[in-house]
């Protein structure tokens, strides 16, 4: 089959690769989308069922584009995501591919050949926006799991009617395992939810969501090369939060109160026994720590502004509740473990990249998105450029520096090629 040609190949139709098509076809650079699935393919198939975006309704904007509704403070289940991001395809006219998997990018002398199952397209620029969430992210020490547990990761997870009767052991204490935490107690499963280094912080203060505190005092702004430590940034847990309709606040004192049992992060499986480190009281005070340094200077950026008057008083969540003795061990044998849920986080896939951009941990080589080969970007990672890079009102700001670098390398290689 013969090969097609373009401006720009951009993989993957989730918002972000949606927003940087916008931002090329403002600049009327020729290219398009390619898509394995649909439009918001993982929102479509990879996500649980009661599942609700943790940011408010009014912080999903995109290049031209926003919320409409009157409930700008709700949060969107998933069919509502969908329906956002398929609306958004629609009305920039992106013009994507769906049902074309992108099998391998080579690098040629003018630029890429991106092979994919429809056939192979040539391009001088590639964006890659295949998201930061293809691969459950599982610790080794899965493989010491006996037989006869259940195991499950978060994106093959809908629903606790999946799971055996019995308890479950929740591996990881950020937004997903809070969240399933939550729901498989409240199926009638006991769980144990292993505690490691997690982000706290309440759903609302002083009257106002996180969000809003995060966004108008510029933390989600950010930028990545205002940071001290970016590859340590990179790898901050997500935010302990969850979106309800009653704006609760979900985090392990709820938790416990809900009857959840703690323990320290998982260490270790030997012996069929999961060992919990003993670190759960200093991970629990170093989150209360930081929550209340973050809150404390959302504090002074309002006082600075003379906005003490206009919000509710400065009231602290209690420190977190830590169990006096929590368990170090727990049998995997005895059949009161019967499922393990890993929500340990995800990684991106790049098997299909075959340009040397990889590090030895398999991370892309980028800075702020321009990837260490010429003429190649990414969109959509974890700080990628700025804090709010992975959430999707990130994505536009990311896309429109990028775009911009995009047009200026074309502009360049054409003008180099005499073109
Ligand atoms: C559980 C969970 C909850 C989240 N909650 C929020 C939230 O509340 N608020 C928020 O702002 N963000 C949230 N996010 C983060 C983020 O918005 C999502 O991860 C989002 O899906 C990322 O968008 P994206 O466009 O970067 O990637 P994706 O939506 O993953 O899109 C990438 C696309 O690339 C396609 N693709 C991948 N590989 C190939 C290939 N080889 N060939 C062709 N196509 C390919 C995929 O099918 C997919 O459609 C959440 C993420 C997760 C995992």
């Amino acid at each position: 089959m013969a090969s097609q040609r373009t401006a720009t190949v951009v993989i993957g139709a989730g918002h972000a690769g949606l927003a940087m098509s916008r931002c090329l076809s403002e600049r009327a650079i020729d290219h398009v989308l390619l898509e394995r699935g649909e439009v918001a393919n993982s929102w479509r198939t990879e996500r649980w069922d009661s599942l609700r975006l943790l940011t408010p309704n009014w912080q999903s904007r995109l290049p031209g584009y926003g919320y409409q509704g009157n409930d700008p403070d709700g949060y969107r289940t998933v069919p509502d995501v969908v329906d956002f991001i398929a609306r958004y395809a629609r009305e920039i006219d992106a013009p994507v591919r769906t049902g074309t998997t992108v099998a391998s990018v080579r690098a040629e002398c003018d630029g890429y050949r991106v092979a994919t199952d429809r056939g192979d397209w040539r391009c001088r620029t590639v964006v890659l926006a295949t998201g930061a969430c293809n691969v459950p992210d599982v610790p080794a020490v899965a493989e010491a799991v006996p037989a006869g547990v259940m195991t499950l990761t978060p994106m093959r997870y809908r629903n606790p009617g999946q799971l055996p009767e019995g308890g479950v052991l929740v591996v990881g204490a950020s937004a997903t395992g809070i969240q399933l935490a939550d729901e498989i107690h409240r199926s009638g499963r006991p769980v144990t939810l292993a505690v490691g280094e997690h982000i706290r912080v309440p759903r609302t203060y002083r009257g106002r969501d996180i969000s809003w505190w995060m966004d108008a005092t510029g933390v989600f702004d950010e930028r990545y090369d205002q940071v001290e430590d970016i590859e340590r940034a990179r790898r901050v847990p997500s935010l302990q939060l969850a979106g309800s309709s009653g704006r609760r606040t979900l985090d392990l004192n709820a938790l416990t109160a809900a009857g959840v049992r703690l323990a320290g992060r998982l260490a270790g499986i030997s012996d069929g026994k999961a060992q919990f480190s003993g670190s759960l009281r200093n991970m629990c005070a170093l989150s209360d720590l930081k929550m209340g340094r973050l809150l404390d200077s959302f504090d002074a950026w309002a006082t600075e502004r003379g906005l003490d008057g206009a919000l509710g008083g400065p009231a602290r969540p209690a420190p977190t509740a830590v169990p006096d003795s929590p368990p170090l061990m727990a049998s995997l044998t005895d059949r009161t473990i019967r499922t393990i849920l890993w929500a340990t986080g995800f990684r991106p896939d790049y098997s299909w990249l075959e340009v040397p951009v990889l590090d030895r941990k398999g991370r892309l080589r980028h800075d702020g998105g321009v990837v260490a080969a010429p003429g190649m970007y990414a969109l959509g990672l974890q700080f990628l450029r700025r804090r709010k890079s992975a959430l999707i009102d990130g994505a536009g700001d990311d896309a429109r520096d990028l775009s911009a670098h995009l047009d200026g390398y074309l502009a360049g290689s054409l003008a180099e090629a005499g073109a």
